[in-house]
């Protein structure tokens, strides 16, 4: 398996991560992509990947979350590290209204911006939404050259907006949402394109059912795989093979 979005750089995994990664290991996830939140994070997660480098690879981006009045700036600091490191792609960047509109004009710009980085890089790209996924597809349809590839993040919506996803040639990454009762996905998972799933934690936070509260960890992405073999009735075997495959070639791993 694949944990395709996992923040094990955050300072919430300070006292253990040997061990996070160990328990990944054994529960069959072999790859760990870490994608980049702002300019703080950069040094963490390289030291990371750094540290597990059969195991973890990066991306670099900045997280809508952490756009503000000094977005260029850090725009032109992220861009930078491009020529310097070899990343799988430019992450997490998209559009968040559920937190702060007061830079929507920013995240838009930032986001843009950084689709067209994405495409003179031949890079995918991750994307977050929270309350935008509209606002999303829109910017990302007219951007769309045929080039663009990436996986909305965490995705938690509905039929019809996989469906648009999908036409946009964009993969969905599931999550712990998938497993939460009141989550609505058990009525979405079993009519998905399952050549565009793939599986992602978002540790430390949302934690899949039964540790939904607690911290997350990557050794949880299994957790993720049962419940998809569950609604579709599947073996996790085959959702490991099948999600597996379409990360790898998504990310060219
Ligand atoms: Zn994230």
């Amino acid at each position: 398996m694949i944990d395709t979005h996992a923040h094990i750089y955050a300072n919430e995994f300070d006292n253990d991560r040997e061990e996070v990664v160990q328990r990944a290991l054994a529960q069959g996830v072999e790859q760990i992509l870490l994608p980049n939140i702002d300019l703080e994070s950069i040094e963490p997660m390289l030291a990371t990947e750094a540290q597990f480098p059969q195991v973890c690879r990066s991306m670099m981006g900045l997280h809508p979350c952490y756009v503000d009045g000094n977005v260029k700036h850090s725009l032109e600091v992220i861009h930078s590290w491009f020529a310097k490191h070899n990343f799988i792609a430019v992450g997490e960047i998209g559009i968040d209204l559920y937190w702060d509109k007061t830079y929507r004009a920013e995240q838009e710009m930032a986001f843009v911006t950084q689709l067209n980085w994405a495409k003179e890089l031949q890079l995918p790209v991750v994307i977050h939404t929270r309350d935008s996924i509209q606002e999303t597809l829109a910017l990302l349809s007219k951007e769309q050259n045929g080039t663009l590839s990436g996986v909305f993040h965490c995705f938690g919506g509905s039929l019809e907006e996989a469906k648009a996803i999908n036409d946009l040639g964009f993969h969905l990454g599931l999550g712990g949402v998938s497993t939460f009762k009141n989550g609505g996905m058990d009525k979405v998972i079993p009519h998905l394109d399952m050549d565009y799933v793939i599986l992602e934690t978002d540790c430390p936070y949302l934690a899949p059912v039964p540790h939904r509260g607690k911290r997350n960890e990557p050794a949880y992405t299994s957790l993720v795989a049962q419940r998809v073999a569950d609604l579709r009735d599947m073996t996790i075997e085959q959702v490991d093979t099948m999600t597996t495959q379409n990360a790898k070639t998504l990310f060219r791993l």
